[in-house]
């Protein structure tokens, strides 16, 4: 049987590059129709949190199938949203406890700007109306999402935007080369955003929405300790709201339930998705402050909704992943496999000179390489480092998952964040794949 897809298939993708077909997927392992296995070293895209196949979840899926799969929202309610919305509230910090559910992550972020629109609206601020966002930054591909995204890889081909959104630059102080301490860049980032206020006009920022731990945009960027309060507190000093994007940050992958506890930070307004549905079914979330929604609730409603939203099956998996995020234990074996993982990680600074950096939080980490690491140059780009070693990575039987940042100072990263149930030999497994991708790519580039 042919291995790749055939010439004559009827989907396309963005490039029309070809992978193998898929035959099944367990644990941290996917094997292709050959029967070649792939250790899932990016958890698909940082999805598959808890691991493919697991049992609890296919058996939880099963009875709510034999149950009923859909009642459209407006027609009838469901035991499984009402009991996965109760059990997403008791995880978040109390103030927010108001639960809208969605079917991805760029749904969850646009159900955030439209609650905030609304929100503004309802409490007599209708002129604000602009949301500031980083570059870089990916807050998802559907068009208000894409507004808000820094990365004109994903936003230039649809230049000029519907609306363009203002952007100030993410935190990247190990690009830096100040004799500022790691907290004062922190400030001085966080600071931007006070400045960019000034400038648009405080009385029209709706806004600020970030990703507290860096996706595939910056590579697992996490910003100094100082720069996470600073930003709340320039929030509250001009009544802008703060939304989180922890479509990947949150449910686990860093070790906490939102990356944001970290920093002791709540933000107005949170987006969901990737491990909630943990590659089970399409699920994501907004989760909101109460008065926030009730202040929307009581002047006409949220306008806003999608025909799968909160459907039986999708929260019903969501339950389960959850139940099994407890029962694993995978907040704590997120941050100890994570520590493992990152020293291992670090590792790579000292055995290949065009590793320029290495960063991340619990389970969410990535490597940069660069053609000099004093000055941080990012490899040439006609090298294609960022797809050349995915695929190279892939040949041996490990999946990563790479980005180039275009247009900022970024070059290219590698993200590394397997299931958070793998195990210290899984890990030792993925190393030695990694070492014999980075051994060849560096033969490959004469580094
Ligand atoms: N926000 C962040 C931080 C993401 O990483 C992503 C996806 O990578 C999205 C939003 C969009 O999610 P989806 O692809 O499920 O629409």
């Amino acid at each position: 049987m042919s291995l790749a897809v055939s010439k004559q298939s009827n989907l396309f993708y963005q490039s029309g590059s070809r992978r193998p077909l898929l035959d099944k997927a367990s644990g941290i392992y996917l094997w292709d129709i050959s029967g070649k296995r792939y250790l899932d070293g990016s958890s698909g895209a940082m999805v598959s949190n808890i691991g493919h196949s697991n049992p609890n979840v296919l058996a939880a899926m099963q009875r709510q199938m034999q149950r009923a799969t859909f009642g459209y929202r407006l027609h009838v309610e469901n035991e499984p949203a009402e009991q996965l919305a109760s059990a997403i509230a008791q995880r978040m910090p109390p103030k927010l406890d108001r639960v809208f559910f969605v079917s991805g992550g760029s749904e969850a972020v646009e159900s955030s700007i439209k609650l905030a629109r609304q929100y503004a609206i309802a409490s007599g601020q209708a002129q604000r109306f602009k949301i500031i966002s980083r570059f870089p930054s990916y807050h998802g591909s559907t068009l208000g999402a894409l507004a808000l995204t820094g990365m004109s890889l994903m936003s230039a081909p649809f230049a000029p935007m519907l609306c363009d959104m203002p952007k100030i630059a993410a935190p990247t102080t190990y690009l830096d080369t100040d004799n500022l301490s790691e907290q004062q860049r922190g400030l001085r980032y966080a600071r931007l955003l006070r400045e960019e206020i000034l400038r648009q006009g405080p009385e029209t920022v709706l806004a600020f929405i970030m990703e507290p731990v860096g996706g595939a945009s910056t590579g697992a960027l996490v910003a100094p300790d100082s720069y996470y309060q600073e930003i709340r507190r320039i929030c509250d000093e001009f009544g802008v709201l703060l939304i989180a994007d922890e479509v990947m940050s949150g449910l686990g992958r860093t070790g906490r339930w939102l990356a944001m506890e970290h920093w002791q930070v709540c933000a107005d307004i949170v987006a969901l998705s990737k491990g909630f549905g943990a590659g089970y079914m399409p699920l994501g979330a907004m989760v909101a402050r109460r008065d926030l929604v009730e202040a929307v609730l009581g002047n006409g409603g949220f306008v806003h909704g999608h025909t799968y939203a909160g459907n039986p099956l999708a929260c019903a998996a969501g339950l389960a992943v959850l139940e099994e995020i407890e029962r694993l234990n995978l907040l704590q074996a997120a941050q100890q496999q994570g520590a493992r993982l990152r020293a291992e990680l670090d590792g790579l600074l000292h055995r290949y000179p065009f590793v320029g950096h290495v960063r991340g939080k619990g389970l969410l980490l990535a490597f940069e390489l660069v053609a000099e690491r004093a000055t941080m140059e990012p490899l040439p780009a006609a090298l294609n480092a960022h797809t050349r070693l995915v695929d190279i990575a892939f040949e041996k039987g490990l999946i990563i998952y790479s980005r180039r940042t275009r247009g900022g100072r970024l070059g290219d990263h590698f993200m590394v964040c397997p299931p958070l149930i793998i195990s210290d030999p899984q890990i030792d497994e993925l190393m030695e794949m990694l070492h014999a991708s980075l051994d060849q790519f560096s033969h490959e580039i004469g580094m």
